[in-house]
């Protein structure tokens, strides 16, 4: 079922094939790959299947970088309605504008497309924990995923995000780690630990699912675009809008969308991709100064002031340079507005349509509203603004209060410091990890069994927890990791749960480890007097989940 695609780095042009954990060009180290499919092939077959298919962004699965054409962590992302703005349109004297409305994606906002794509292609290379930093809504979309694909998920918050996205993301059980500190500082610290505890990081437009994803943002909007009005004149088969506007924070979403053309017109779809509008929060605007200011390269915001917390990416670095290039090639702007502006725009667009969004996504609202009045704006253009997201909190009374994590980011940094981790912030780091977290061993030889008991474990509390297929593996591992607790499986093929349980009983490096059996038959006499003595605990494989076994784990655990 793998579908083999290759991936060509952006530095030097080398091309290998796309394996999810490997994320750096095999030649010259670069972080920056790009995939790349059979479009001579697409152009043909697409318009043969895609009518046939349900509309949500698996129907674009041959462009993306997973093997299976439906995964089964899916939860009906993507295929969200383009709504037509028709009084917003009458006020600006702009018909044509149009609201992909992204608040009806599974967690609310336009994430759930990255975490969906990127949890797919995780859980198919059999990834089982990741690190996220986030400005909200990445957290809260990657959290629900990872539950549905039985992935830890550490993640990092910067301290700006609201009380209410920092719950939800606790909800799904991810492990919530608040950073006093900004948004970049924040990445900084995930990254340090993920790489300290050799963990995935989901590292934005350099993690090449993600960019991946936004593209079926566009693929939708072109499909429906032309379903709606068609695409008469142009002479192609698929309709362009002429403005593409969203806010942006790290940009992701419009790299997405350019990478969706380009591949469009590969295939001959469509004539041109859109012109950018891309809107900022004025207090952290590093893109829309050097736009414009005429500079490719963007000055970082060190401290972002603005309210807009899920817009504080102060320093966009090279996403930045690459829009830069595309927006001189095809057209279009980059502006900024207020936060009071956002927050008039989010009024008017619930009031005069029905629709509540994010102050966040007013943002971009507030942006077509200032640039039809500046006339950069026509009134004919054909107008797609990314409805991003929707706030949705989670009750504060549910969670308790035991459920986030600290880390003071130090105050006064040096140079030195933003580069390399200080000291305070390296133990900070590994107190988080492992150290005092009991460590269980999970051994069985049937799949469903180890990942469901995994997820069962994961939300019960904070575990390392490690797998053994089968006996042979569950020695070694015993006798390298020494872990707090194993969780046996008797009946398995070869060397099954008794001889493990006689081997590491007789080996002193391992003879005090506690261990629960489990079995699925029932045992006879013989059978029952070889294990007397020996384990802590013998369950029935039905009874797996019950309370009583998880007060056993954690009295045995201490
Ligand atoms: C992430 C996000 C943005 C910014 O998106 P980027 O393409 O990453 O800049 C805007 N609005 C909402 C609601 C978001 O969650
Ligand atoms: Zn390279």
């Amino acid at each position: 079922m793998t579908k083999p695609i290759t991936v060509q780095c952006l530095d030097c042009g080398h091309t290998q094939s796309f394996d999810p954990l490997h994320t750096q060009c095999e030649q010259c180290n670069s972080e920056w790959l790009t995939a790349l499919y059979n479009y001579e092939e697409l152009a043909t077959t697409l318009p043969a299947v895609l009518p046939r298919r349900a509309f949500n962004l698996w129907r674009y699965h041959e462009l993306l970088p997973v093997a299976s054409a439906h995964p089964d962590i899916s939860m009906g992302e993507g295929g969200t309605p383009l709504l037509h703005l028709e009084r917003l349109g009458m006020m600006l004297k702009m018909p044509h504008i149009y609201f992909k409305d992204e608040r009806q994606n599974p967690t609310s906002s336009f994430k759930d497309r990255q975490a969906a794509v990127t949890i797919a292609v995780l859980k198919e290379a059999g990834l089982t924990e990741m690190v996220v930093a986030s400005t909200g809504n990445v957290a809260i979309a990657y959290a629900a995923y990872t539950a549905r694909a039985g992935i830890k998920l550490w993640a990092f918050l910067a301290s700006s995000v609201p009380a209410e996205k920092t719950r939800e993301v606790a909800i799904y059980g991810a492990q919530v780690i608040k950073v006093t500190g900004t948004y970049d500082q924040t990445k900084h610290v995930a990254a340090e630990f993920a790489r300290q505890r050799g963990l995935y990081l989901d590292k934005g437009a350099r993690s090449l699912p993600t960019v991946e994803s936004m593209k079926t943002l566009a693929y939708e909007i072109s499909e429906q675009l032309t379903e709606r009005i068609g695409a008469p004149g142009t002479g192609f088969p698929w309709r362009t809008p002429d403005w593409f506007v969203q806010s942006v924070s790290g940009a992701l979403g419009p790299l997405g969308v350019y990478k969706a053309y380009s591949e469009l017109q590969e295939m001959g779809f469509v004539a041109r991709p859109p012109k950018m509008l891309l809107v900022q929060s004025e207090g952290c605007a590093p893109m829309a100064r050097a736009w414009q200011q005429g500079q490719r390269v963007a000055t970082p915001v060190q401290l972002p002031r603005t309210h807009i917390a899920t817009l504080a990416t102060g320093d966009p670095g090279r996403v930045y340079s690459m829009l830069f290039d595309s927006m001189k090639a095809h057209g279009g702007t980059i502006t900024s507005v207020s936060d009071e502006e956002a927050f008039r725009a989010m009024h008017i667009l619930a009031k005069m349509e029905g629709l509540s969004v994010e102050p966040a996504t007013a943002v971009a609202i507030a942006g077509v509203i200032n640039l039809a009045r500046a006339g950069v704006l026509k009134p004919d253009d054909l107008i797609v603004i990314n409805g991003t997201g929707h706030t949705m909190p989670i009750e504060s009374h549910i969670l308790g209060n035991r459920w986030v994590r600290n880390i003071d980011f130090p105050k006064h940094l040096t140079q030195k410091d933003r580069e390399a981790p200080t000291d305070g912030l390296s133990t900070a780091l590994e107190n988080l990890a492992s150290h005092e977290v009991p460590h269980i061993a999970i051994v069985d030889d049937h799949e469903p069994a180890r990942i469901l008991l995994r997820r069962v474990l994961q939300s019960l509390g904070e575990f390392t927890i490690s797998e053994a297929a089968n006996g042979a593996e569950a020695i070694e591992l015993a006798r390298k990791e020494r872990p707090d607790l194993i969780l046996l499986d008797l009946m398995m093929p070869e060397t099954d749960g008794f001889q493990v349980i006689e081997t590491l009983r007789s080996d002193p490096t391992t003879a005090h480890i506690p261990i629960i059996a489990v079995t699925a038959k029932t045992l006879t006499p013989q059978e029952r007097r070889r294990l007397s003595g020996q384990i802590e605990k013998l369950m029935p494989k039905g009874e797996f989940l019950t309370d009583e076994l998880l007060d056993e784990i954690r009295a045995l655990l201490g």
